[in-house]
């Protein structure tokens, strides 16, 4: 049963009743779609500008929502909804009222003008199943999530070249995101993007479909007080990065992360395995912090030197040495990605012989990026030269013998 139209369990929060407006039409920062219907999103004190409009008669007046759950997050469903006046799809986000999740629509919408960050074309505030909630109607992403589509590819399908030029729409928004966050210090709750692959999605099946970032989830009090810009959220940026000292730090949470998911696309295993299966065991803290990996044959022996200088760069165990978004736009790899060589690459095939582990996977990435970011201690210091062993790793490298066994002669 579609749940279209069933006001049973939506009601508007606010005292308008709501005129049903085009909806789908009213972009981002469209003043001309704000009526009394609509207020700012007052947060929780700590964000002073770029609000985004809300919406606070029931979204059953604009959209239909459909039963079909697209995914599910750790915040809750995302749905597929209809708008009634133009039938295009959208995707509903529902959040739980509460200051963080203000806070991610916030940063959400800011920074939805990024050609790859995913849109959001309306916010409404709504009672939802008897809870005060938000819900996000976003643009709805057809193509899915961007390693289930590598998964998907014939075997040798997948070049170098496409990769790089799947790293650089990901580096495309980093660096626009970087630029909007230094614009805008008064967004000092935001601790940055939740850079994992779960959250990198296609916007259509098509060849030509783009790569957007969603999910703004992670935010963190930062407890340095910035004299807010006041600068309204749809203002182009171009601000240094140079000019953010302290910060620094968070911005190359992005660009480890970036290198993670580099590497995994150019072989379809991750750079550090974490001990007997756990999320984030000491052992991939120790991995982590030591810089701990390699480039192992028979996946990385056609890969380019360039994208393995990119990867080390991205690696690097000192936040310091680590490259920024700046360098990475510039780097051969990046910038002359048309030039990279066309060279098939293992990662559908071992995507495809590692989909039992691929939660597991992106389980210990989201706590590794969790624990850099939130915890110091993380932050990569000791080298350590010996290796440990660990179960996914085993696994992948007993079946890597088995085959080469099986193909001798
Ligand atoms: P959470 O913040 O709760 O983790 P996400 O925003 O990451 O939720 O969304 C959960 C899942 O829903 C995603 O991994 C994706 O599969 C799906 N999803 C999210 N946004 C969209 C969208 N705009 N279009 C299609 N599917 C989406």
């Amino acid at each position: 049963r579609s749940s279209g139209g069933d006001s049973g369990t939506i009601a508007g929060s606010g005292t308008g009743s709501g005129s049903g407006t085009d909806s789908s039409r009213s972009g981002v920062g469209d003043a001309s779609t704000m009526g009394e219907t609509q207020s700012a999103l007052p947060g929780d004190g700590n964000i002073t500008s770029a609000h985004s409009p809300t919406k606070k008669h029931p979204i059953t007046n604009d959209y239909k929502l459909s039963r079909k759950v697209l995914g599910v997050g750790i915040n809750g469903k995302v749905l597929k909804c209809t708008s009634k006046a133009t039938g295009k799809q959208f995707a509903l986000k529902i959040l739980k009222d509460s200051a963080k999740a203000r806070r991610e629509v916030e940063m959400h919408w800011c920074a939805s003008s990024c050609p790859h960050v995913v849109r959001i074309f309306d916010v409404y505030e709504n009672v939802y199943s008897g809870n005060r909630c938000l819900l996000i109607i976003m643009e709805l992403m057809e193509g899915g999530e961007l390693f289930s589509r590598i998964q998907q590819r014939a075997d040798c399908a997948f070049t170098e070249r496409e990769a790089a030029s799947i790293v650089r729409q990901i580096a495309e928004a980093i660096s626009y995101l970087h630029r909007m966050k230094i614009a805008h210090r008064d967004l000092k709750v935001w601790n940055g993007m939740e850079l994992k692959p779960e959250n990198l999605l296609y916007s259509s099946k098509q060849p030509s479909a783009v790569l957007k970032l969603t999910d703004f989830g992670f935010a963190k009090e930062v407890k340095a007080d910035f004299k807010s810009l006041q600068t309204p959220c749809y203002t182009p940026y171009y601000a240094a990065p140079e000019v953010l000292g302290p910060e620094k730090y968070d911005f190359s949470c992005d660009l480890w992360s970036l290198g993670v998911i580099t590497y995994i696309l150019l072989c379809g295993y991750p750079p550090f395995y974490s001990a007997h299966g756990a999320a984030m065991s000491p052992g991939m803290k120790k991995k982590i912090r030591s810089g701990q990996y390699d480039f192992p044959d028979p996946e990385w022996k056609q890969v380019s030197p360039q994208a393995i200088e990119l990867i080390k760069g991205l690696l690097k165990t000192d936040p310091a040495k680590r490259l920024d978004i700046q360098d990475v736009m510039r780097h051969k790899w990046i910038a002359e990605h048309t030039l990279v060589p066309a060279t098939p690459l293992a990662a559908p095939k071992v995507l495809k012989e590692e989909a039992d582990n691929w939660e597991e996977v992106q389980e210990e990435l989201t706590c590794a990026l969790h624990a850099m970011r939130v915890d110091p201690d993380t932050k990569p210091i000791k080298p350590i030269t010996e290796s440990t062993n660990n179960a996914l790793l085993n696994k992948r490298l007993k079946k890597q013998q088995q085959q080469q066994q099986q193909q001798m002669p």
